[in-house]
Formats: structure tokens, sequence, C-alpha cells
């Protein structure tokens, strides 16, 4: 998962600082690396590096990029390996110019399509789908630039949604089906893409509307204008609902907040489970168990707290120290756990590890009952569509019954969401999403279609 920003502002100016901290409010969608293209509509400057935002992007750094055009990347590591050349936008120096490139997705046919550009004589200097993209785009031709664009799209399988610039243009695209958000926002004259609307509040922008599944977004000094590519058979990835996107963000004209309290409240017609006190796994479990507290009368309260300035690396503790129970990122609340019957809401559970970690704590802290409910079925099925989860058997619940998950994470209960019950929530009746990690029926399938090569050579 990633995040990406696009601005064009037809007036000028202000491209670099606006990025900046519209990249801000993405830095939930990837920690790794972080990064900013910059037009000043002569020259496209460049700057990236691996770590937070406004640890790669300094005050001076943006104050030296000038111009009214940008796009900006935070990557958390997927396809390919951690590591600064992978870090995004890509810049390259092709027939069209100088083009920048942002990629959230993974594409299903990249093993083919580098081996193709590698046979064709391409030297690849990442491991990204991002750069297969960008080098498709390069090496077609197309007046104006867009029709070059539409042609490489045209070999791309899989999920992408990309934001891509020229010196003069700003470029968005979605797949077919729209796994990764992309959405339009709109600031005075400037247009904005951004990969949730909590970029948009950020900067004071309005979200005008998503760009649709299949669609094309060109804005240039002629202003905004759009096609649809393909038709749209849109499966919107759902844990973007259940967890990925910011609480405050708009998905498909929707808030993910009230999304997860309806998530919480489903769940608690769904578990009914007699307890004391209903807590949430900090912090993404909030928003469902605010909902359930409210649907099942159960108190709501903080029984777990987040130190909020651990990063992703620190110094990890000893074996000794750990044996001391020394807490970094966690610490119970004991005086209020103390002999209650504590339901802990979580979005999902991945690896198990994590839940494991929460119950002990908590029966540690005083908690004489912990049931674990799960705002969201099992998850059984890897994802190829740009999730860092592409091995089944990294998943707790892949070849293990409820129970035995139970008894794994040490939990007097586990509850999961049923899957009608899923949609019932987000008031989809299964169509127009992804629930490939709870199903395995994947939208855009998970290998390369026979046809790829043969598109290629086609467009050649
Ligand atoms: S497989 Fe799961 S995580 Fe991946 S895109 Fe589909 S719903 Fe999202």
């Amino acid at each position: 998962m990633s995040g990406v920003f696009g601005f064009f502002a037809p007036d000028g100016g202000g491209a670099a600082e606006t990025a900046y901290f519209g990249l801000y409010a993405l830095q939930h969608r990837g920690q790794e690396s972080a990064g900013l293209a910059v037009s000043d509509g002569r020259r496209i400057r460049i700057r990236k590096g691996m770590g937070l935002v406004t640890q790669v992007l300094t005050d001076e750094a943006v104050a030296n990029m000038p111009g009214s055009i940008s796009i900006g990347h935070v990557r958390y590591s997927k396809a390919g390996e951690p590591h600064v050349a992978n870090a995004q936008p890509l810049l390259g120096f092709t027939q069209h110019g100088q083009l920048a490139l942002a990629h959230d997705g993974k594409l299903t046919n990249a093993p083919s399509l580098r081996q193709r550009l590698q046979r064709d004589g391409a030297v690849l200097q990442t491991t990204t789908d991002s750069e297969l993209i960008l080098n498709l785009i390069a090496r077609q031709t197309g007046d104006p630039f867009e029709e070059a664009v539409v042609k490489a799209i045209g070999a791309l399988r899989g999920a992408f949604s990309v934001v891509l610039m020229t010196n003069d243009k700003l470029i968005g695209f979605r797949d077919y089906a729209g796994i990764r958000p992309l959405s339009i926002g709109r600031h005075g004259e400037a247009t904005i893409l951004a990969s949730e609307s909590a970029a948009f509040d950020t900067i004071g922008a309005d979200r005008v509307r998503d760009v649709e599944p299949g669609e094309l977004v060109v804005v240039d000094a002629q202003g905004l204008r759009t096609r649809q590519l393909q038709p749209a058979q849109a499966a919107f990835c759902v844990f973007e609902y259940i967890y990925f996107a910011r609480p405050d963000s708009h998905l498909a004209e929707r808030n993910v907040h009230l999304i997860r309290k309806a998530i919480g409240r489903q769940l608690a017609r769904e578990s009914r489970i007699a307890a004391d006190l209903v807590i949430p796994a900090p912090d993404s479990g909030t928003s469902a168990a605010l909902g359930y507290a409210e649907e099942s009368g159960i108190p709501f309260d903080f029984g777990l707290m987040k130190n909020r300035y651990v990063g992703r690396t620190f110094i990890q503790p000893t074996p000794a120290l750990r044996q001391k129970g020394v807490r970094i990122k966690l610490n119970p609340v004991s005086a209020l756990l103390k002999d209650q019957r504590v339901i802990v809401v979580d979005d999902s559970i991945v690896r198990g590890t994590t839940s494991g970690k929460t119950v002990e704590m908590l029966k540690d802290a005083g908690a004489r009952e912990v049931h674990m409910a799960i705002a969201s079925p099992p998850f059984i099925h890897a994802c190829h569509y740009g999730i860092d989860i592409a091995n089944t058997d990294d998943l707790i619940a892949a070849h293990r019954t409820q129970e035995e998950v139970r008894k794994i994470i040490g939990a007097d209960s586990l509850h999961y969401l049923s899957l009608s019950g899923l949609y019932k929530a987000l008031q989809m009746p299964g169509t127009g999403l992804c629930t490939a990690c709870f199903t395995g029926e994947y939208p855009l399938g998970v290998g390369e279609p026979q046809s790829t090569s043969d598109l290629l050579e086609d467009e050649e």
C-alpha cells in the first residue's frame, strides 16, 4: 500500500509546499520512504529518500523546489525490496521529455512485463512495478502525450492508481476495478489528485469526486478533461474501509469512521458477548468499538494506551528486559481493567501475533475475561493487489479453525464479523468490492493473462 498525491495550479507556485502537507496527511499509507517531484515548467526537480515525510522533505528541500505542478508518494514496501532506489516518484528522461510517476497497487503481470522490457534492452534500476509502468509509457508514441499513456495502460494488468507528471501536465488513472483509491479535489483554480480525501482537508481543498475505475484524468493549461478507457467493473478493496484508510476520509462518497461504526454495530448484533467493558485495539479498532458499545449498551473506554511517539524502528528490548515486561508501544490501564470482563474490538487478525500479546497484556493487568471481537471475517487468502501479505502461510486463520485461533491467541472467546454482516454494514450487496482476502475470489485474477505479451507486441 502507498499514498499518492498530485497538484496542478494554473496560476503558478506553491506546488511543493502543498504536496508536502498532502503527503503528511497520507503518511499512514506508507512510512518506509517518501518523495516529491515538482515542475517549474522547464524542468522537474525531485527529492526522495527513506523515512517519513518530515525526515525526507526538509524545509530547505521544499523551499528549493519552485513550481506549479507536483506529485508525491509515501511508500510501504511491497513488490520491491525496501531500498532507496525503490522510493518514488520515479523520474525518467524520455522522448516525451521528463516524466515523473508515483503508483499505488500491484501489477499481476509484472514478471512478464519486466522480462519483456529487459529483453528489449531496458535498463531497470528498481524492483518496483511502477518502473515498468514508466518504461511502458516512455516507449509509446502519441500526440497529444496522453495517447501514449492510454496505449501503455492497455498493457497493464492488476491494481494501479497512478499519478504522472510532465513539465506541463498532471495525469491520473486507475485500473478498471478501481482496487486502490484515487480522488479529485479542488482548491480555487488548482486541481488535486490524492489517495484519500483527508489530504484535501489538510490543504483546505474540497473533494470533488473519485477518479472512476478505468478513468484517465488529464489536467493542463486547457483545464481538466477525462476519458473512460475501459468499462468500469468496480471491485474496490474492502480493507480500505476496514483498516487502511483514515477514519476522516471519504471513500466512494462515504465517511470511513461512520462505516466502521456501522461495522461495529453489526458485529455487536452478531456476537452478543456478556461483558463489562468494550475497549478498542488502538488505534484501528476505535471506530468499530464505538459502534459495538453503542449497539450493545456495554460501556466504552480506553483500556490500552498507545505511546504515540514510537517510530517504526526503535532499539529492540533485550530478552531480559522483555521478561521484565518492558512495554514500548502499548500499556494497559490496570485500574480500569481489574476484574472486568473485557471485549477488545480490533479491525482484523492477520498473523495473530499482536492479538496474542494484547490478550496476555490485558490478563496480566487483571482483566477477568478477554473476548476478541473482530470487525471483519477471517483473513485467509493472500492479497495480490498491493498489500504486503503475499503469503497465505503467514495468515493465522488460513489453515486453522476459529477455535484453534482462539486458543493460540489465548482469548476467552473469539468472534468474527460474517461476510454478509460486512456487506450489510457497508450497505453494499457484495458487488463493487474486492473481498478476496476473505473469499479467495480475486476480481483481477492472480497470475499472468496469456494475452499480455501479444498485446505488447501489437502496440510496438
Ligand atoms: S485481497 Fe483483500 S487487501 Fe487485497 S485488494 Fe482485495 S480486499 Fe483489499
